[in-house]
């Protein structure tokens, strides 16, 4: 927390006039191209990861990057509010959803939630239960990892699954008014990777993915 007092202070003196600018058009709206679904987890900073300034990215993060699937009966509406907002609203081109290793969420699901000493946590995880599942019917993107970073990659393609579940994401879609991308980090190589549909595996984002990747989205 003192670290935190202190870089307040650090960052009032070391703003600069671009900067100032930046915040002074900010103050007058938001117009983010991208929502990004992340995980809670402090070292999820799409922010520094994409070298995006303030006002680029509208982000929605908590534990594990999940999103409940529009048919839940019981389903919380946090997470669907931030999507539809920035969707409805805000009309982001493309929302990410990104995995990372190392996950706590996905640790827990493979040790069992039932494990879990706190109520609200062990309920909200149930969302990321049918990566799991796969995971353990023998479905893995990279079986060189270990069960929990296998299970957060499936949980990225099974979370873009959810959010493809509500009608109007999915009229977006088809209309090409939205594109949807499954990404994940790993961080102990501050990495980024694409999930790739016809190699069915995360990518590096290198220059050559990258250039792949721009060329696809025209
Ligand atoms: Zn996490």
């Amino acid at each position: 927390m003192r670290k935190l007092i202190q870089g307040i202070i650090d960052f009032r003196k070391t703003r600069t006039e671009e900067s100032r600018a930046l915040f002074e058009k900010l103050a007058h709206g938001q117009s983010p191209e991208v929502l990004f679904i992340g995980c809670s987890d402090s070292r999820v900073v799409p922010e520094h990861f994409a070298s995006a300034n303030p006002g680029e990215i509208f982000i929605l993060r908590n534990v594990g990057n999940l999103i409940p699937p529009a048919a839940s009966s019981d389903r919380d509406s946090s997470a669907p509010a931030a999507v539809e907002f920035s969707v409805l609203s805000l009309k982001v081109s493309d929302i990410i959803v990104c995995g990372h290793s190392e996950c706590g969420a996905m640790e827990a699901l493979a040790h069992g939630v039932e494990t879990l000493s706190c109520p609200h946590l062990k309920s909200w995880l149930k969302y990321g239960e049918k990566s799991l599942d796969k995971i353990r019917e023998g479905l893995s993107l990279n079986p060189s990892l270990s069960e929990h970073n296998q299970i957060s990659q499936v949980n990225v393609l099974q979370q873009m699954e959810h959010v493809v579940s509500y009608p109007f994401i999915r009229e977006r879609l088809q209309k090409k008014e939205l594109r949807i991308h499954g990404w994940w980090l790993d961080i102990a190589r501050a990495d980024v990777y694409c999930y790739e549909p016809g190699p069915n595996q995360f990518i590096l984002i290198d220059e050559q993915e990258a250039k792949r990747i721009l060329e696809r989205m025209g």
